[in-house]
């Protein structure tokens, strides 16, 4: 699909008056501003209450503009970057001073990517300039999958929002840092670690890409912070207290169960079906939606299982323990656990 060229326009000319415009990526939508403009990024950080300490990733047009916002980058990795851009993978550069230290938290390295939209790309280009968009959600969220979430949460916050439905792959971009002796992952996301090491090598996986480890010194400053959640409370229990729960009629009305078709199908309490376990792209693209349609329905509660961790198993995982309150392997500690949390 071709963008309309007065709405690319449009936008570009909030983007170059330090503006705020809401623009699909592949990934997820992105709440985007000159990246070359502190007052602008300081406006990001403002509307979406995004701590100070959790830095933006920059989105590019041309690798002209990597250059204009980057210093010294290995040559053998740039001959990669036709590879995987554009598509949903940030990788980790030195940073020129053309980036004001308010994009990056004050890390010398900035995220940058080039995204695979023709809208993002147009805007990027037109506007001329960088665009540092974090996910367009409210800090702690989840991220804004489709442009109706979010007309609901950010209409009275910012100028523009493109209302181009829901994004290709609902999940956020890959992370690596290609800047040690093995490339690590950051943060799993849209392309998946094995889509990745044919093409930079073996890659590392640390127990802060996939959910499992609370960092007290912030790897990347992201990770540390309650993430991509519902507003009610989630519960991740193992795959059998699941199905036992799912047969329980006190619950119904009380709990809404988010899992894939094979755990959903024999439920009698409500469900939101994620799709097949055997289909775990489908999974990573409904999560979110998951979790902003529990908040709009009765249920005070989801319960979630777990996806096996490959391919986009990893990502999924990695959202779902960020996203939970509480991890329960037992159906006693379930309902010790829900007359904690009272009605
Ligand atoms: P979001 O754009 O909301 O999906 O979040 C961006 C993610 O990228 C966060 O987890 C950040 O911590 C991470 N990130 C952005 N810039 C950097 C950087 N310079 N160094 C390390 N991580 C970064
Ligand atoms: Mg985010």
């Amino acid at each position: 699909m071709h963008p309309d060229s007065n709405a690319v326009l449009f936008g570009a000319n909030i983007i170059n008056n330090n503006g705020l415009v809401v623009f699909p990526t592949e990934t997820v939508y992105g709440l985007g501003a000159n990246a070359l403009s502190a007052y602008a990024c300081r406006k990001i950080y403002l509307t979406k209450e995004r701590p100070a300490d959790n830095p933006l990733i920059v989105h590019v047009s041309s690798l002209a503009m990597l250059h204009r916002i980057t210093v010294g980058i290995d040559p053998e990795i740039e001959s990669k970057l036709g590879e995987v851009w554009p598509g949903p993978v940030t990788l980790l550069f030195q940073k020129s001073d053309n980036i004001p230290d308010i994009v990056t938290a004050n890390s010398p390295r900035v995220a940058v990517r080039m995204p695979d939209n023709p809208l993002a790309l147009q805007l990027i280009e037109k506007s001329g300039v960088p665009i540092a968009a974090p996910s367009a959600n409210i800090s702690t969220r989840a991220s804004i999958t489709d442009s109706k979430y979010a007309i609901d949460e950010l209409k009275d916050r910012v100028d523009l929002i493109y209302d181009s439905g829901p994004t290709k792959f609902g999940l956020e971009s890959t992370i690596l840092d290609l800047s040690g002796e093995v490339p690590t992952l950051l943060r799993a996301g849209s392309k998946t670690v094995e889509e990745l090491e044919p093409i930079f090598g073996k890659i590392f996986v640390s127990e802060v890409a996939r959910g499992t480890y609370e960092s007290p010194v912030a790897i990347t400053p992201g990770m540390k912070y309650k993430h991509y959640s519902p507003v009610k409370t989630l519960i991740l229990v193992d795959e059998n207290v699941f199905d036992e729960i799912s047969v329980n009629s006190d619950l119904k009305g009380e709990v809404l169960m988010i899992g894939s078709t094979e755990h959903c199908k024999n439920s009698i309490l409500d469900t939101f079906d994620l799709g097949s376990m055997g289909d775990l792209r489908t999974v990573a693209a409904k999560l979110f939606i998951a979790f902003r349609e529990l908040d709009k329905r009765n249920e005070r509660i989801g319960v979630i299982h777990p996806f096996p961790e490959y391919g986009y198993g990893l990502a999924i995982m990695n959202r779902i323990r960020k996203a939970s309150s509480y991890k329960i392997q037992n159906l006693k500690d379930f309902e010790e656990k829900l007359s904690e949390i009272g009605s």
